[in-house]
């Protein structure tokens, strides 16, 4: 008779393993499956981003991005220190370089202080942005000392190594092709066999809604992935960046815009950029999934976000094919940069959830299912944030579990 797991966990990125964590240290005799369809844990989102601990001041109060992200933070710097996994607390500014930015830097001052970001400092004049990046262009800018950069992927690592060592069991190369019920558990079907679970937790990233939807869940969003491309500065210009350097962002988007990032294990990445992206594991430009394409093109939702932002997703696409347009973004923050200076550097790519209408799921958001919890929208700063996400995502699963042991139906419904 195969064995019925209690929990299993599809993907092994930082958030699915920080929930498999998570669940073995509230429970440490829960039999916990973790199945991932690469042959190493971290392969997509956690393994391809900034490895930027945010502090949280882009978030809006009372959001759970602002919450967990403020929280995550603190958390994450004490695993990391913890771990001996390398981190350095370097800060970020963020620069305004036009007039019409000052109002919306100003938000970001104000939502920071609400969120509780400590020892944030308005810098009131291009000279006060010097003082802390001597060659960053900015009328006015915000210090943000605690932001701090890590490598997320080592981070991932070692909370497969803690779940192992706890008894949990991380199967890779065992891509979830397909979900069946029965009252009492799910049956998951991979390629590497079948397994059974009592409850599922749906960690899959750039295919979440994909596994949500085998369950059977009606999702109300589809994930759009944006590619997020680097470039990496030439050894002899990395003077020019002492720490993290910003844009103020465009309030419509959850991007963060094209920024300087000095990198845990040496070197300075800028970007990344937004493209909407053709294939949701596609790290380059030519990149192309038949499936991918269409799962987009035939979502109403795509065509109204498509209707509202095409001006701006042009410009994306053309900054992402013209090196030199790409220059002048980043000129903006940083005029002594020129184009010999800058070197292509890969690219990841965001899972994004869309919504029928059109619009971007700003805040982080997980659905219930029958037995299961969706992982829906998980953007940055989820890798800050994931050992908080895992908190909420563990208190979701054991009120259902206890529900249905009180033999309660439990019917797909809305967000926790
Ligand atoms: C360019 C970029 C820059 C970013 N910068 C930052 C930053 O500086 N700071 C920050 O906090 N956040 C950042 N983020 C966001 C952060 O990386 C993600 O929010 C986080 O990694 C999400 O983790 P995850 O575990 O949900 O997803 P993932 O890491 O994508 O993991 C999902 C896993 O599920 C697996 N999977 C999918 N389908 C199946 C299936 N059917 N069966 C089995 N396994 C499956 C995948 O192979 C994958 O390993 C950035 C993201 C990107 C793309």
């Amino acid at each position: 008779m195969q064995e019925t797991f209690d929990i299993a966990i599809v993907g092994a990125g930082i958030v699915g393993l920080a929930v498999g964590r998570e669940l073995l240290h509230r429970n440490p005799d829960c039999r916990l499956l973790i199945l991932e369809k690469e042959g190493q844990v971290a392969a997509h989102q956690t393994g391809h981003n900034s490895g930027v601990i945010h502090s949280g001041i882009y978030y809006k109060p009372g959001s759970l991005k602002a919450r967990l992200c403020v929280h995550g933070a603190a958390a994450m710097l004490e695993f990391v220190r913890a771990h001996g996994i390398p981190y350095e607390q370097c800060g970020k500014v963020v620069v305004a370089t036009q007039p019409e930015e000052i109002p919306r830097l100003q938000e970001l001052y104000e939502r920071g202080t609400a969120n509780g970001v400590p020892g944030l400092r308005w810098l009131a004049d291009a000279g006060a942005v010097r003082e802390i990046e001597p060659h960053a262009a900015g009328l006015c800018g915000l210090h943000v000392p605690t932001t701090a950069i890590t490598d997320f992927k080592m981070v991932a690592e070692q909370l497969a190594r803690l779940i192992t060592a706890a008894g949990g069991m991380v199967r890779l190369n065992a891509a979830v092709a397909s979900i069946t019920h029965t009252a009492e558990e799910l049956i998951l079907k991979t390629l590497s066999g079948e397994f059974r679970t009592k409850y599922l937790v749906n960690c899959a990233g750039l295919h979440s809604d994909r596994v949500a939807r085998m369950t059977g869940a009606d999702l109300n969003v589809r994930i759009v992935p944006f590619r997020g491309e680097y470039y990496e500065i030439a050894p002899e210009k990395h003077h020019l960046v002492r720490g993290l350097i910003y844009p103020v962002p465009d309030p419509r988007f959850p991007f963060l815009g094209v920024h300087f990032t000095r990198r845990i294990h040496g070197g300075i990445e800028a970007g990344p950029n937004a493209v909407l992206a053709l294939k949701r594991e596609g790290y380059t430009r030519t990149s192309f999934s038949l499936q991918d394409s269409f799962a987009s093109l035939s979502y109403g939702g795509f065509w109204k976000m498509a209707a509202r932002y095409w001006a701006n997703g042009m410009g994306e696409l053309y900054r992402s094919w013209s090196k030199s347009a790409f220059t002048a973004a980043l000129r903006k923050l940083l005029p002594e940069l020129s184009q010999e200076d800058i070197h292509p550097a890969g690219a990841g790519v965001r899972a994004q959830a869309l919504d029928k209408n059109g619009k971007l799921v700003d805040d982080f958001l997980f659905v219930h299912g029958s037995r299961a919890i969706h992982v829906c929208n998980v953007p940055s700063p989820a890798a800050t944030a994931s050992l908080k996400i895992a908190e909420v995502v563990v208190d979701a699963i054991s009120d259902m579990m206890v529900t249905n042991k009180r033999g309660s139906h439990v019917a797909d419904r809305s967000p926790i």
